[in-house]
């Protein structure tokens, strides 16, 4: 087993060897070679002089070569200091600063969090056009490179944490658009994903009218043909302002498939023309974000198929009875009035003998619609057995449910199911309970005294109302 506290490959934040020190070698080659030509000069300058009329009993003297090669060793000697003042403090910035990139990299590596080391902090200053300059202007672009590989990374690491973190297609859909919006500084975004045929905008974000965004050129142009659509608006274009609540430069639509089956849309808008580098950046995310929508695409399609009820298309009992705690529990809390009906198809069996059991289920299905067109958004409608069905009606005190149960019964009673021109009319008894008006302990108590109340309508002649 390896000992946790020494270096390994694996861990390179251990491992760091140390930077070999800078030697003066470069500076004392350029003495020696400064030194060595100032020396030179130093011998020729006499003969130079000579060639100006100078006569050579004046030069060719030990004193005037002596005081010739010091002023060329001196001039030598000076310059070298002067380029190792100027040079080498250049050079020791970026060395420097390279330190400093190397040591965030390695942090960052380390403690597995994002390189704080930006152009700003890291890069080196570029004042002169010659080869430092390049040398820096060089460097500084290496760390515009890291940075963005780091930006890249980054966002792809924080990106699949979201993904795997959201199984729900709204929840998954909103964490996600912030998130591209975040990285690709858009101002707006939506989602679009084909819903029983129908295209339709599951989140959006900064979009005026994002149902109207579902059935837009963009959108559909790019769920058909699986390419990105791009929309760069001139400064002088004002887009309608019921779409989004900014004017926008840039409209981008990348769709949504895997293995070139489309299964949605991401819509991002920006108020300013988005670089070539963002959009890449967006473009890789998006394949992950395609299988995660996928999956829970599939997830809800299998929760569906878990609570809905094929025939009627309503919950089924399992499903409902769990709406039916959700909503009691809400209700104790909030001492709100909680209603629950009961209603069964008299005399059903007899439509079935009568008319066969295919006119049966659809009056099964006529009830349920015409009891479902009774009810309102929020309420909780049931088949909770073959010919019974159950709605749960939150905030319907004893008159709300009263008048509600009623008009239910009255709408079954008009409707009619025609069965080879024959009309097909049933009725229903139902029984209402409303908490707390009637005090019940939990929701079997509430089934029960619901159950009891309809089959007192039962007793009682059938085609009526009976309140607990
Ligand atoms: P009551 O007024 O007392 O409720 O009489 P009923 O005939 O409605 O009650 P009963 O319990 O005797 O019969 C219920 C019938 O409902 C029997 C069953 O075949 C029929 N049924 C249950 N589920 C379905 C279904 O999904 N489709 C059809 N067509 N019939 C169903
Ligand atoms: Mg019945
Ligand atoms: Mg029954």
């Amino acid at each position: 087993m390896a000992d946790a506290s020494s270096p390994t490959a694996a861990n390179p934040a251990t491992e760091r060897t140390p930077l070999p020190r800078i030697t003066p070698r470069v500076f004392t080659d350029l003495a020696v070679w400064m030194m060595g030509f100032g020396l030179l000069m130093g011998l020729a300058f006499p003969f130079f002089v000579m060639l100006f009329g100078v006569p050579s009993e004046n030069v060719l003297t030990p004193i005037f070569f002596g005081a010739t090669v010091a002023a060329g060793l001196c001039v030598g000697a000076i310059s070298q200091l002067i380029s190792r003042a100027v040079v080498g403090s250049k050079l020791r910035l970026l060395r420097s600063r390279m330190n400093r990139v190397e040591t965030t990299l390695r942090e960052a590596i380390r403690s597995g969090t994002s390189a704080e080391c930006n152009p700003e902090t890291c890069s080196v200053p570029v004042d002169s056009d010659d080869e430092i300059g390049e040398a820096a202007a060089s460097f500084n672009r290496l760390v515009e490179a890291l940075a963005a590989s780091h930006r890249v990374s980054d966002a792809s690491g924080d990106f699949a944490r979201t993904l795997s973190s959201h199984i729900e297609v709204s929840t998954l859909a909103e964490a996600a658009l912030s998130e591209l919006q975040e990285v690709g500084r858009f101002v707006a975004s939506a989602l679009c994903v084909v819903r029983d045929g129908e295209m339709v905008t599951v989140a959006s974000n900064g979009i005026r009218d994002d149902q109207q965004i579902a059935s837009s050129a963009p959108v559909t142009r790019a769920y058909r043909t699986l390419t990105t659509i791009h929309l760069d608006l001139p400064e002088d274009v004002v887009v309608d302002s019921s779409l989004v609540e900014f004017t926008p430069r840039s409209v981008i639509a990348y769709p949504l498939h895997i293995r070139l089956v489309p299964i949605g849309v991401v819509l991002l808008a920006s108020d300013a023309r988005t670089s070539a580098e963002d959009d890449q950046l967006i473009d890789s995310l998006l394949p992950n974000f395609a299988v995660a929508l996928n999956n829970a695409l599939s997830h809800e399609q299998l929760q569906q198929v878990a609570a809905i009820d094929p025939l009627t298309g309503l919950f089924n009992r399992r499903f409902g009875l769990e709406r039916l705690g959700e909503e009691f529990s809400r209700s104790v809390r909030s001492r709100e009035p909680l209603g629950v009906m009961l209603f069964d198809i008299d005399h059903f069996k007899a439509v079935n003998d009568t008319h066969g059991h295919q006119t049966g289920d659809r009056v099964l299905t006529a009830v349920a619609d015409a009891a479902r067109g009774v009810l309102r958004d929020g309420d909780t409608l049931m088949r909770y057995g073959g010919e019974e069905f159950l709605a749960v009606l939150p905030g319907a005190g004893p008159d709300d449910l009263h008048d509600l149960s009623e008009r239910v019964r009255r709408t079954v009673e008009s409707t009619v199911v025609t069965d080879n021109n024959r009309e097909v009319r049933v009725t229903v008894s139902v029984g209402a309970v409303s908490f707390p008006a009637t005090d019940v302990t939990d929701i079997e108590d509430l089934v029960r005294h619901v159950d009891a109340a309809m089959y007192v309508s039962k007793s009682a002649g059938r085609n009526r109302l009976t309140m607990a």
